[in-house]
């Protein structure tokens, strides 16, 4: 026995169906049968919900919570009702690795449905689309209702060719085309507020970046100065270094041979004044001389003494006589006479003139009667002999210092040839001392002047902000080439960093934020641009296919359709026909005014929206309208389309509830033949009250409702009663 695509259907607490019931779908044509409200339309209801059916109206209900079992007087009401659905997968329908698909909806009386694809729960939505490629769905006219004989006839334009899509398989990519104009449409809302918050960034992120480019040209400054600096600082550095040695060394040297040089002035001086003292020259030399001058103008007083003392012997040998008396002593004795007589003229006492006058008198005799005859000289001899004797004295003494002073003269000026040659020694020595104290003070100036070459570098390193012991870290750069323009340059880069000022940690922040939203917001752009090139081009595609697929169908659609028309209503004409809906579109118009006006227009949609239009004609009668046909035309039209349609595009199943009711026995007999023969290419479930579709069913349910108003079923197989 061959697989059926519809295994099984299960029903609890749905509507009539209070216990669990199965139907089994083990043939391809399945006929469900029984009295009037026995149940049999819920059974189909049932298979129309649990494929998604959502409005209430369509499963013949007021509201969903309608669907569970309400209990009736002799029975409760029940909780929650529950359909599954079976399915072979053997063909794999369903994008699902399991030999079998069941899908069960489930509602509770707080009107929460769930739907389970093999007892994993999913949101209707996502089952839709798989439902959909298993040309399954809720409507169309895969699935007529009750009453709904007539339904292809009754549809809109639109309507019917979203049946003819559905039986060729489109929904799937109508749905899909849907979803996608529907993300096209919120991606393109979003890229417009993306967009528009770009906008607003952009001019204040110029700004931001403007300035941020600015501190990184800053930080590009900063780094050419301070290779500059580096360069800079370390050669004026080493230089200076270098001189400094080469400064200091000389004068540790120098320094060091002066005081060498001192020391030798020092000796020489002590040899010098050693000669000196050794022969005692001068002073001594200056004492004899003194000495013998001294003898000299003794000598010389002796010397007078004696001729002297020998005049006046000689004098005193002679006796002297009046005559001799020196004119001279008269003179001066008569002088005095003179005087004294001068005197006594002037007195009046004749007592005192008398006595006065006698002495003079005696006076005068005295002077003119003096014995001079005799006169001894044994005094002046001895005096003589005793100035001889010291003559004698004082010129052996001065002998005796003449030889001293000639033998102090010889030995004088040989000390002299010593001492002067000592001299000379020290005089070059302190010559040489004066030279090498020039010459150190030379190089002490030439060193000061680089340690205040040192001290202004370190003046300039410190006025950078510079630590004082950075400068002595600085690496030597050698093969530098410190040239002129390089202070230059510094002077022009530090200016530059000075125009730039300095940096601000917030603004950098900020850039950097605004900076990483619109790299953000830019990435969402382009994102969003992408998903909706994509989704542009998924919505292109899809209608390209819905389009093709269509048109293709289409054609052999309306050849059936003929075909069927005839043979149900044995002639005539029957055509669809493609038309373009016309589609309101609102246009803002200027009138001459200036007003602006809302004006309709309206424009001719795409292909892809038009309808499908029948066109008959019918055997011996004028036909201008649908609306002209009876009830039962309008069926037989609308099955003649159904079985077109399921001729070109076979639908794995078709559930179709009493569509057979309005027929005559001849169309009866017709539609079962078809069924029989469309049941090759697709499983029927019929609820009929047809003899002949009885007939043509494999297998037979048969639905009763009790006095406990609950619906069971019985199998009859067929077989047998064939
Ligand atoms: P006909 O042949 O006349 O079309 P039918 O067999 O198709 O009849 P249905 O319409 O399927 O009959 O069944 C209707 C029956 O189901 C009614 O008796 C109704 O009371 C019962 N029914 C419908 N909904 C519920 C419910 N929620 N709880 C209990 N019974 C319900």
């Amino acid at each position: 026995m061959h697989h059926t695509f519809l295994r099984r259907l299960e029903l609890q607490g749905f509507k009539s169906f209070a216990q669990k019931t199965v139907f089994e779908f083990p043939d391809r044509v399945t006929a469900v049968v029984g009295p009037n409200g026995s149940g049999k339309s819920n059974v189909i209801d049932a298979l129309r919900w649990v494929l998604g059916e959502r409005e209430a109206k369509q499963l013949r209900g007021d509201s969903l919570a309608n669907l569970i079992f309400a209990g009736t007087p002799k029975r409760p009401a029940v909780g929650f009702a529950k359909v599954s659905l079976v399915f072979d997968n053997s063909k794999k329908l369903f994008p699902i690795d399991a030999p079998e698909v069941t899908v069960t909806r489930k509602i509770d009386r707080s009107g929460a449905s769930e739907f389970f694809l093999n007892d994993s729960e999913m949101r209707l939505k996502d089952l839709q689309p798989i439902l959909a490629r298993a040309k399954l769905g809720a409507r169309g006219l895969t699935m007529i209702g009750q009453g709904q004989s007539d339904l292809f006839v009754r549809s809109t334009p639109e309507d019917r060719r979203g049946m003819i899509e559905e039986i060729l398989g489109l929904r799937e990519f109508r749905l899909k085309k849907n979803q996608a104009e529907r993300q096209l449409s919120t991606s393109e809302i979003n890229m417009e507020k993306v967009r528009a918050m770009l906008d607003e960034i952009t001019p204040h992120l110029k700004l931001l970046r403007r300035q941020k480019s600015r501190f990184e040209r800053r930080t590009e400054i900063e780094s050419e100065l301070q290779t500059f600096e580096t360069a800079y600082f370390s050669h004026r550095y080493y230089a200076i270094a270098h001189d400094l040695k080469k400064t200091s060394v000389p004068v540790a040297r120098l320094e060091e041979e002066k005081n060498k040089k001192e020391k030798e002035v020092f000796l020489a001086e002590q040899e010098v004044k050693a000669v000196d003292q050794e022969h005692g020259g001068v002073e001594r030399g200056k004492m004899l001389r003194e000495s013998l001058n001294e003898l000299f103008k003794k000598r010389a007083e002796l010397e007078r003494a004696f001729a002297k003392a020998e005049a006046r012997i000689e004098i005193e040998s002679v006796p002297i006589t009046q005559a001799e008396k020196s004119a001279a002593d008269m003179h001066t004795f008569l002088g005095t006479i003179k005087e004294e007589i001068a005197i006594i003229v002037d007195w009046h006492e004749i007592e005192k003139i008398k006595i006065s006058l006698q002495s003079i008198t005696e006076r005068i005799t005295r002077f003119f009667d003096r014995d001079v005859t005799h006169r001894d000289t044994s005094d002046l001899k001895k005096e003589l002999e005793r100035i001889r004797e010291e003559l004698e004295v004082v010129g052996k003494e001065i002998d005796t210092l003449r030889v001293a002073e000639e033998e102090l003269a010889e030995s004088g000026q040989r000390a002299n040839q010593e001492f002067r040659s000592k001299v000379e020694v020290l005089e070059n020595k302190k010559n040489e001392l004066r030279k090498l104290d020039q010459e150190l003070v030379n190089l002490r100036f030439d060193y000061e002047r680089v340690v205040m070459r040192r001290e202004e570098l370190e003046r300039e390193w410190a006025t950078l902000g510079n630590k004082k012991e950075d400068l002595e870290k600085l690496p030597e750069i050698k093969d530098v080439v410190v040239s002129s323009d390089i202070e230059r340059k510094m002077i022009r880069l530090r200016g530059e960093l000075a125009a730039i000022g300095e940096i601000d940690p917030n603004l950098m922040k900020e850039a950097e934020d605004t900076e990483a939203r619109y790299m953000f917001l830019s990435k969402e752009l382009e994102d969003l641009t992408n998903a909706v090139a994509d989704l542009r081009s998924l919505i292109k595609e899809l209608e390209h296919k819905i389009h093709a697929d269509f048109k293709n169908a289409f054609s052999s659609i309306n050849d059936a359709f003929d075909h069927y028309f005839k043979l149900m209503f044995g002639g005539g004409k029957a055509k669809m026909k493609l038309k373009i809906p016309e589609i309101k579109v609102q246009d803002i118009v200027v009138q001459e005014s200036g007003e602006e006006v809302i004006e309709e227009k309206k424009e001719k949609g795409s292909e892809l929206q038009a309808g499908v239009e029948i066109e008959i004609s019918i055997p011996r009668k004028k036909i201008t309208s649908l609306e002209m046909l009876s009830g039962g035309e309008k069926s037989l039209v609308s099955l003649a389309a159904l079985f077109a349609l399921i001729s070109v595009s076979p639908p794995p199943f078709l559930v179709l509830d009493e569509i057979d009711a309005p027929l005559d026995e001849d169309n009866a007999r017709r539609f079962s033949d078809l069924v029989k023969d469309f049941s090759k290419s697709s499983q029927f479930v019929i609820v009929t009250h047809n003899r002949a579709t009885m007939e043509a069913a494999d297998v037979l349910y048969g639905v009763t409702m009790g006095d406990d108003g609950v619906s069971t079923i019985l199998s009859l197989k067929l077989e047998g009663m064939k």
